[in-house]
């Protein structure tokens, strides 16, 4: 396994693509700056061809003098790549269907014409002196033996690499294994993964790819992206670093703000379930959890919370225990006895299944001073 791995963005056009998803000019460029802070390698601004506000976008971001690598999007169309070079990208992903179903109903054409386009648009954009990602879309569909043969055809052209595109999620980890060894293995070209979540496996495929050889990973911001969205950029940072042994030297103590800053400009709520950045990831409710957390944040919790930018925080609730209760109080100053824990935790489990949540503070501090005035 390569453990020089890439990381390229696509908030900025496959998040976009998100059904009812758009940004602001303004937004664009914040998004942009936030992931260059963070250290994204390359950052796949939009789609310059559409033109007016999503061009000027583009061109805005390329002039911010960020250190990643800026992208746009195109299809094998010698007007995309104009626009793209007019922007002042550096490099470009052309993009075409390799799977059958998408070239006999969608590009309704020829495996002959789609590897003729591809290779044609690629030529011209090497001429023009730019990086060039050529993405296999439906990747994961096509003949592996004509997904070769377009992959040597784009090397030929002079591809820099090949997007492999899960587009519509259908990958398994040890498919995609075999498959991008395979691909490798008879080409020698440099792949991407880029993987949708449609059977939640998105960041499982993108991270097997990787195993197999794949030096690239396409990720956006909290997974946002067509229908279930990508692989998600906290995710496959964190699962490289604490999961394979890759530290990519992100400033992974910004993730939460950058999620938080994506999730109000999308109009997507981050779940408190959401795997690293959700606001449950160090919330420890249960006794057992908790008390283990208390004595040793190791015991239930991979990495600190100040990794990502969250907070430890002991929820007290139905199913708390002494340990917490205690520790909750602590925090105000308030040592409690043993005995005064245990009347409180029963108190505590009434309510919190009467009201069906977890308590606040002042909750508890009413409970307290309950029990001390009537016993
Ligand atoms: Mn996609």
């Amino acid at each position: 396994m390569n453990q020089d791995i890439k990381i390229v963005d696509t908030t900025l056009r496959d998040g976009e693509q998100t059904a009812g998803v758009v940004f602001s000019y303004q937004e664009k460029l914040r998004i942009a700056r936030l992931l260059d802070e963070l250290g994204v390698h390359q950052i796949e601004a939009g789609i310059p061809v559409m033109g007016g506000d999503e061009q000027k976008a583009i061109a805005e971001i390329c002039h911010l003098g960020l250190k990643a690598s800026i992208m746009g999007w195109n299809r094998p169309v010698i007007e995309d790549i104009e626009k793209s070079i007019t922007c002042g990208v550096d490099s470009v992903a052309i993009s075409i269907s390799s799977s059958d179903i998408h070239i006999e109903h969608k590009l309704k054409t020829t495996r002959e014409d789609v590897l003729e386009r591809m290779a044609k648009a690629t030529e011209f954009a090497k001429k023009e002196g730019l990086y060039v990602s050529v993405n296999a879309e439906d990747a994961s569909r096509s003949e592996l033996a004509f997904l070769i043969q377009f992959a040597k055809v784009a090397k030929s052209a002079g591809a820099d690499r090949l997007r492999f595109c899960d587009t519509v999620g259908t990958l398994e980890p040890f498919i995609t294994f075999d498959t991008i060894s395979t691909l490798i293995k008879e080409t020698g070209i440099a792949v991407e993964m880029h993987a949708h979540d449609d059977f939640g496996m998105a960041t499982a495929n993108s991270l097997a790819g990787v195993r197999a050889g794949a030096t690239y990973v396409g990720v956006t911001v909290n997974g946002l992206g067509e229908r279930a969205g990508n692989a998600a950029l906290e995710e496959i940072v964190m699962a490289l670093k604490h999961l394979m042994g890759v530290d990519l030297s992100f400033a992974t103590g910004r993730f939460v703000e950058v999620s938080e800053y994506v999730s109000r400009a999308s109009g997507r709520v981050l779940p408190a379930w959401k795997s690293i950045v959700g606001k449950n990831m160090f919330a420890h409710e249960s006794g057992i959890h908790a008390d283990g957390a208390l004595k040793n944040p190791l015991t239930y919790e991979v990495f600190q919370p100040e990794e990502v930018g969250l907070e430890r925080q002991i929820v007290i609730g139905k199913h708390s225990g002494k340990a917490s209760i205690k520790s909750k109080f602590a925090e105000y100053e308030q040592e409690l006895t043993e005995e005064e824990a245990g009347i409180l935790l029963d108190r505590v489990r009434s309510m919190a299944i009467d009201l069906k949540r977890s308590l606040f503070d002042k909750e508890l501090i009413y409970i307290y001073e309950d029990m001390k005035i009537h016993g």
